[in-house]
């Protein structure tokens, strides 16, 4: 405070202002001087009895008489304090000084009419005690009278302070809603506690298992907590360590001689630690999740208030634990795959981000396998999906075995799986992918039955061929897809072709729609034959694409592509009314009713509309059903209850069903023998080898003889010459197919040639 206000009033100018608007006021307003002092008898009455702290400032002197309750607010006696302007200015709350003296000087000055300040002062103990102050003025009874500034102080601390708990608390709720790390939440709560008790310290710590790991204590020495993170919690481990046991409140008084500390208050003495008080942070459901714990350099046990905090400090450091739980939790998640254990997707790709930017620069290199189960869609089809779950599980354990220790595994969706591969000679990544094959392909024994397994590989390289995660994974991707149709069971690495060949199918794909949808494929027949006889017997519908820009696609290509992209029943549909009415007008020409077999898709025939379409075909077309003969693969030929459905629905219906490519897929003789179907179609495959091969030969006739037994026709497919066709005749082969007779060729063609015959 300024010395030189010991010599001259400090509101000098305004005293003297004040003093003739009084004055004025006086000699006008008698009635109104009484009033005033009337309120000031009230007042003083108020005042006696009441905690408020009274004082009476005389303006003209700069004595101010301060009441025993005015001192005991900032922990003085009566005898203490000099009744003098300095004193109050001096306790005082520095920052709040200039603004105290200005509400002063704009209440004598008139410029406020009611003198009511809010402002902090100096507790003996240091602290802060805040003030709200009133008063008025007490004019003169006459004049040169001294003017008294006379009022009051409340301690209005405790609502203060509970403002500004409140504050905070919303603070840390939005903290905690946006997402805040949790150690600075935990800070931020550590410190709302401290500023509320004057020399507590707080710490939170986390439980996981029986470890107490360090949460948040911003103020507690670095040294303190180092020394006890990771330290186990037991029945008499400090008051966290046993807080965090019990479940229940732990108050220790006296550190240095409480049993409960005995083994662990060397870690705290050392820095004047004496007492400490630990609630136990527990879940919405209840779990014990840590530790809330308040710290003091003296002895003692909490009082109400500490009592009350050391609670809700709990309360809302278990939000914070609880939501950083779940956060954990969530991001494994998304992180690990649940079936398998392995890492999902989206950690795949950051971890070959990372690995990108690590090799970035450098000569390392990496390889990305990736890695796709043959005919899994079969095993769930068939086997179902807890089969599929459980093979899929064994798969991925054989991959782990098969990665090295630094290799990273994911599953990324199905039956996709990926393996990063650092490269540390040009063969390793192969080298895994080898191992893969091998072990994927050992038997696996899941609920009483052992499949084998095999998969496909397409292996990728950083960083020649791809620089970034996404070029990558699309090389990897195409790179399977070769090995897939290479024959599956095999890996293969990325080569520019598979990018051109990847780039065709893609254009393909991107014009078959709009060829189907505008009927621009066109049907060419191939004649079968009856082999006894050599008389023309039916012919095979086959789709050809001639697209201006690709040329001629062969159906080897475009089928597949119009099965994935669901446009495989309007091809059929177009297929078969079209086959149908060629049919019909072969007859309307007078020629002898020949059989018209059309090709139908496995998804397709699985699905339960193609009954309803073969129905509608044959009322359009009115062709006799027996004319009509749908050849689906092998494929179609599992257990499944629904495919008999419509293979007995088609077959009431009086159409011929034929198995397609017989002998390539999975289906056997005994499998077959619930469907009624008509013919076997032999795969070319055999054919081709039966001249060399004794034992292709051999299966030949086994299935001729087999399937005469069974009821069924054969029909041998791409016969190319007449030795094929004699042994057909010798084995007794019904019917045949193939370049020997004709390729496929146009309607006129095939009426063309039934004259020749
Ligand atoms: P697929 O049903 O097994 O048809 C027989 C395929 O073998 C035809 O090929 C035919 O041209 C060929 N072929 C016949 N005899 C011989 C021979 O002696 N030697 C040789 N090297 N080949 C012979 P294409 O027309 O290329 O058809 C390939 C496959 O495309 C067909 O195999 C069939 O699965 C599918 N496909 C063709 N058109 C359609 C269709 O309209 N719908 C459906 N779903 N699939 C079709
Ligand atoms: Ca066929
Ligand atoms: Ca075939």
């Amino acid at each position: 405070m300024n010395n030189s206000l010991k010599f001259e009033p400090l509101f000098h100018k305004e005293v003297q202002q004040l003093q003739s608007r009084l004055s004025a006021l006086s000699q006008s307003h008698e009635a109104r001087k009484t009033a005033l002092y009337e309120s000031e008898q009230r007042f003083s009455l108020a005042m006696f009895g009441s905690d408020d702290g009274l004082w009476d400032w005389d303006l003209e002197t700069d004595e101010i008489y301060y009441s025993p309750s005015w001192k005991k607010m900032l922990g003085y006696g009566d005898g203490e304090l000099e009744a003098s302007l300095n004193t109050w200015s001096s306790l005082v709350h520095k920052d709040d000084q200039e603004d105290a003296l200005q509400s002063c000087r704009d209440y004598l000055n008139g410029n406020i009419d009611t003198y009511n300040h809010e402002m902090r002062m100096l507790h003996k103990n240091g602290s802060e005690v805040f003030i709200i102050a009133r008063g008025f003025i007490v004019p003169p009874e006459s004049e040169g009278q001294a003017i008294h500034f006379v009022g009051t102080h409340v301690d209005i601390t405790a609502r203060k302070k509970a403002e500004a708990y409140n504050d905070k608390n919303a603070e840390i709720l939005e903290m905690i809603a946006t997402g805040m790390p949790a150690a600075t939440v935990y800070s931020a709560i550590a410190l709302i506690y401290e500023g509320r008790h004057l020399g507590m310290r707080c710490s939170m710590l986390e439980l996981h298992g029986n470890k107490l790991m360090h949460g948040g204590a911003p103020s507690l020495p670095n040294e303190y907590c180092t020394a006890l993170h990771g330290i186990k919690n037991g029945p008499s481990v400090g008051s966290c360590g046993t807080s965090t046991y019990t479940g229940t409140r732990v108050v220790v008084e006296n550190i240095d001689t409480d049993p409960k500390w005995q083994e662990i208050k060397h870690l705290a003495l050392p820095h004047g630690i004496a007492s400490c008080w630990s609630e136990p942070i527990k879940s919405s459901s209840g779990k014990v999740l840590g530790a809330f714990g308040m710290y003091y350099n003296h002895t003692g046990v909490p009082n109400e208030e500490q009592s009350q905090d050391l609670l809700s400090g709990a309360r809302l450091a278990g939000i914070v634990m609880e939501r950083d739980q779940a956060q954990k939790y969530i991001r494994e998640l998304a992180y690990t795959d649940l079936l398998t254990g392995l890492a999902s997707r989206a950690h795949f790709y950051q971890v070959i981000e990372e690995q990108i930017n690590t090799f970035k620069g450098s000569d390392r290199r990496f390889g990305l396998l990736y890695i796709d189960l043959d005919d899994f869609k079969g095993v769930n089809d068939s086997l179902g999906h807890d089969i599929g779950d459980l093979l899929l599980k064994a798969i991925a354990k054989g991959l782990k075995r098969a990665a090295g220790e630094s290799d990273f595994v994911a599953r990324l969706s199905g039956d996709e799986f990926c393996i990063l591969v650092e490269e540390l000679d040009d063969y390793t990544a192969a080298y895994v992918a080898q191992r893969c094959l091998d072990i994927i392909s050992e038997p696996v024994d899941v609920a009483d039955r052992s499949l084998i397994p095999s998969c496909s590989i397409g292996i990728a390289y950083y960083p020649e061929d791809g620089e970034n995660l996404s070029t990558l994974i699309k090389a990897a991707d195409t790179t399977l897809y070769a090995a897939k149709e290479l024959g599956k069971n095999q890996y293969t690495c990325y080569t520019k072709e598979l990018t051109d060949k990847a780039e065709y199918r893609f254009q393909v794909e991107q014009y078959l729609k709009e060829a189907i949808e505008h009927q621009q494929l066109s049907l060419v027949y191939q004649p079968q034959f009856s082999v006894q006889t050599g008389e023309m017997i039916g012919v095979e519908a086959l789709s050809r694409w001639y697209h201006p820009a690709l040329g001629q696609v062969p159906p080897a290509d475009f089928i597949p592509i119009a099965e994935r992209i669901g446009m495989i029943k309007p091809l059929t549909e177009w297929v078969l009314y079209t086959a149908c009415r060629q049919a019909l007008e072969w007859k309307e020409q007078g020629q002898p009713a020949l059989t018209m077999a059309v090709n139908i898709s496995p998804s397709h025939f699985l699905d339960q509309e193609i009954v309803t379409l073969i129905k509608q075909v044959l009322d359009e077309t009115c062709l006799n059903p027996a004319e009509l003969e749908l050849e689906v693969t092998e494929s179609v030929v599992q257990t499944d209850q629904r495919n008999i459905r419509s293979f007995k629905t088609l077959k009431e219906l009086g159409v011929k069903l034929a198995i397609d490519d017989f002998g390539t897929g999975y289906s056997s003789f005994s499998s077959l023998k619930h469907l009624n179907v008509d013919y076997l179609k032999i795969d070319k495959y055999f054919l081709d080898d039966m001249l060399e091969d004794k034992q292709a030969l051999q299966l030949i006739s086994s299935m001729i003889e087999m399937a005469q037994q069974l009821g069924y026709e054969i029909v041998a497919e791409g016969v190319e010459n007449q030795q094929q066709l004699d042994i057909l005749q010798r084995l007794g082969c019904e019917a045949a197919q193939g370049y020997f007779f004709s390729k496929p060729v146009s309607a006129q063609a095939i009426s063309a040639l039934r004259m020749s015959f």
